[in-house]
């Protein structure tokens, strides 16, 4: 399986803490067959929740990371040649179909647009996946889901969804999660008392603060459980965030300055 296919059923709960009413709203979906864009910037759970979402409704998840080469191909399946002849191969999106799977394709909007096509008719009433190389047509069982992620902020300029597409998905939308319920999941996740989780948080704001002064990505939910695991390795807090939190973020001397500073008077 390529390294941006993923497959999983998950035994055990995968941890995921709701913000609002994503869980509810995402469950209807599945009822009534609807396929749904997460909508939000990286790191704020939106993975996570698929996750969990898949375990909570009992179906296996395909996970695509897309990406500018991404083929329809890619997603629908191929002939390979082997010893005995040529044998066709499904590619994740039909073993999904087939497998009445929750498919999550990952930052969609990085896949070719001729790619994003073949997604049409699944999100509509035929729910159907044509597979023109064999010639059949894969019908989707009432499992089946077509879930896709989306960052609005990134990449706005150069690349975005076209109407036709964006019109078929119900849209959820994440951010970080408000401070008492991200300490609540830097403390589970990260492992580091109540203490340090509020004050990681505190400091994520006030760096995320800094979005209007030119940084561009801000931290996210998974750096700052990052910074805990760190510090709860036994990394002192300050060099725990400014290698987590800070660093990965930014080039720029002045803008580095400016989150150093803001490390120096929280800890
Ligand atoms: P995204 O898919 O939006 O880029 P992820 O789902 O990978 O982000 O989230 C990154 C990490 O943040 C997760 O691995 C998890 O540790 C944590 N996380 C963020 N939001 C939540 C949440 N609501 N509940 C539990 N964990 C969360």
């Amino acid at each position: 399986m390529a390294e941006t296919e993923r497959e999983t059923g998950q035994a055990d709960e995968p941890f995921y803490l709701p913000v609002a009413r994503e869980v509810e709203v995402f469950e209807r979906c599945h009822a009534e067959q609807l396929a749904v864009m997460l909508k939000g910037p990286t790191g704020c759970g939106k993975t996570r929740f698929v996750e969990h979402m898949a375990w909570r409704l009992g179906r296996p998840l395909m996970t695509v990371a897309c990406h500018d080469d991404l083929s329809a191909s890619d997603l629908i399946g191929r002939y390979l040649i082997h010893h005995e002849g040529t044998v066709w191969h499904d590619g994740p999106l039909s073993r999904a179909v087939r497998a009445g799977a929750i498919c999550y394709l990952d930052e969609v909007v990085e896949a070719r647009q001729d790619t994003v096509v073949v997604l049409h008719s699944l999100t509509d009433h035929r729910r159907s996946l044509p597979i023109d190389k064999t010639g059949e047509i894969l019908h989707a069982p009432p499992g089946f889901m077509l879930v896709i992620s989306y960052n609005p902020g990134y990449q706005r300029m150069l690349k975005d969804l076209k109407p036709s597409t964006r019109q078929r998905f119900v849209a959820l939308e994440f951010d970080f999660p408000a401070p008492e319920l991200e300490a609540r999941i830097v403390i589970r996740e990260g492992g580091v008392s109540h203490a340090d989780a509020v004050a990681l948080v505190a400091l994520a704001q006030r760096l995320r603060a800094l979005g209007d002064r030119g940084l561009t990505e801000v931290p996210s939910t998974r750096l700052l459980v990052a910074a805990a695991r760190l510090a709860r390795a036994g990394i002192a807090l300050p060099e725990a965030c400014m290698a987590a939190l800070v660093r990965p973020l930014s080039d720029d001397p002045a803008l580095l300055g400016a989150m150093r500073d803001l490390v120096d008077a929280s800890f």
